[in-house]
């Protein structure tokens, strides 16, 4: 178990905080704020508990230069509305200079400070310690928040934790009991769906799933690279062609693990990769040589609302079909109402699978949605996230 803001006493300390505000931008207007909602309870928290509360966090690609088209501004004005409180915003090219210190060290008990993005510096994707130091000499305790970059070590998510005290926010803590835990110790019966467009990408993440689930579906566009190691002929459907050999040996492993493992067995396929397209629902094995497969057919649907009827945890990650076009969006849409109307602990990793579910407006019906796409599969892979490893344990 990993230490929490709940764990240590930060009444009258100065607190410094990776938070996870990388939020799209659209003319110099923040697009979508759920990030910054996200982070709303930890920071709420930590003015309740009367810490000083110094903010961070990178936004775009601002590739180590103070370019202040990915100036963390909007993100301080959007906080103060959400606060109802004052946010200094002290923006340095630099990120922190001796402006930025003495902000810092006036910082009062309950009041918020937000530093400029710490990816102006190059130093903080090559994780350099006296950047490091730098972010670490104006507090005196780091609370680790930003679930969405935990997967990079870098000066502000990982480096810094050398020079502090390291505990979790909530949004941390939140991810780590449902990715985590949920997957180490699941309530059985244990299903994951499997589905988007590379298999390349989420091999480490079936290869690890195996072995712990009980059922394993794919769907998706993954799901021809299967088809394909079966000796099927999947016409014009997307293929990982230098993934196919790997393919065929995840389909034996699941066999030699008693898992079963679902691939679909109808699809929805189409003449071009568009939603008006010409399409026909056909047998897996009868795709045409023109066209392509764009979504699971009804058959597919039913099979696998079935395999999920009685799942206990359910673990979600990449699409069934191409749900950008609504026209392919059935199967996707068909899995997502089947999580959402089971009792079972129902989580969602990937940002495609995330927005899908949204989109669909059933994201307050799951368990848990992560907000870390990269950061959720290399946790579903198993592996130790260096932005998490770094956090004390209790
Ligand atoms: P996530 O972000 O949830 O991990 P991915 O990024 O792996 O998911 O995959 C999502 C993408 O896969 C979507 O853009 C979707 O259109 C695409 N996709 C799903 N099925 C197909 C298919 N049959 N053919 C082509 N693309 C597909
Ligand atoms: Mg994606």
């Amino acid at each position: 178990m990993k230490k929490t803001v709940r764990d240590v006493d930060l009444k009258g300390k100065k607190v410094i905080v990776r938070c996870d505000f990388n939020v799209p931008m659209q003319d110099g207007k923040i697009s979508d704020d759920t990030r910054i909602t996200a982070a709303l309870p930890t920071i709420q928290y930590l003015i309740e508990t009367g810490a000083a509360v110094i903010l961070m966090s990178h936004m775009g690609r601002p590739k180590g230069k103070a370019n202040m088209e990915f100036t963390m501004a909007p993100v301080a004005e959007r906080l103060k509305e959400y606060l109802k409180q004052d946010v200094k915003f002290v923006s340095s090219p630099v990120v922190v200079d001796d402006s930025v210190r003495a902000a810092a060290a006036e910082l009062k008990p309950g009041e918020v400070m937000l530093l400029e993005n710490v990816r102006f510096r190059k130093e903080e994707t090559d994780n350099d310690p006296a950047f490091a130091k730098e972010l670490a000499s104006l507090a005196e305790v780091f609370v680790q928040d930003a679930f969405g970059t935990a997967h990079r070590a870098h000066a502000s998510t990982a480096g810094i934790a050398a020079y502090l005290p390291c505990v979790s926010g909530f949004l941390i803590e939140k991810e780590v009991k449902f990715l985590g835990s949920a997957v180490e110790d699941p309530k059985r019966p244990f299903v994951a769906i499997m589905g988007g467009a590379k298999v390349g990408d989420k091999i480490p993440v079936i290869e690890n799933l195996i072995t712990k689930v009980d059922t394993l579906i794919i769907g998706g566009g993954m799901s021809y690279t299967f088809a394909k190691a079966q000796g099927l002929e999947i016409g014009k459907s997307i293929l990982d062609a230098d993934n196919v050999g790997l393919a065929g040996e995840l389909l034996k492993k699941a066999e030699a693990a008693g898992v079963r493992m679902l691939l679909p067995v109808d699809v929805i396929c189409a003449d071009d990769f568009k939603n008006d397209a010409k399409k026909a629902a056909v047998d897996v094995d009868k795709i045409p040589a023109d066209m392509m497969g764009m979504d699971i057919g009804p058959k597919t649907i039913e099979l696998y609302k079935e395999a999920l009827a009685d799942a206990k945890t359910i673990v979600w990650n990449g699409p069934m079909g191409v749900f950008e076009m609504p026209n392919f969006a059935v199967g996707t849409r068909a899995v997502a109402e089947a999580l959402a109307a089971s009792d079972a602990i129902t989580i969602i990793g990937g940002g495609d699978s995330a927005a899908a579910v949204e989109q669909f407006g059933l994201g307050d019906k799951m368990t848990h949605i992560s907000t870390g796409g990269g950061a959720s599969l290399e946790f579903l892979e198993g592996k130790e996230l260096p932005g998490i490893a770094v956090i004390e344990d209790k």
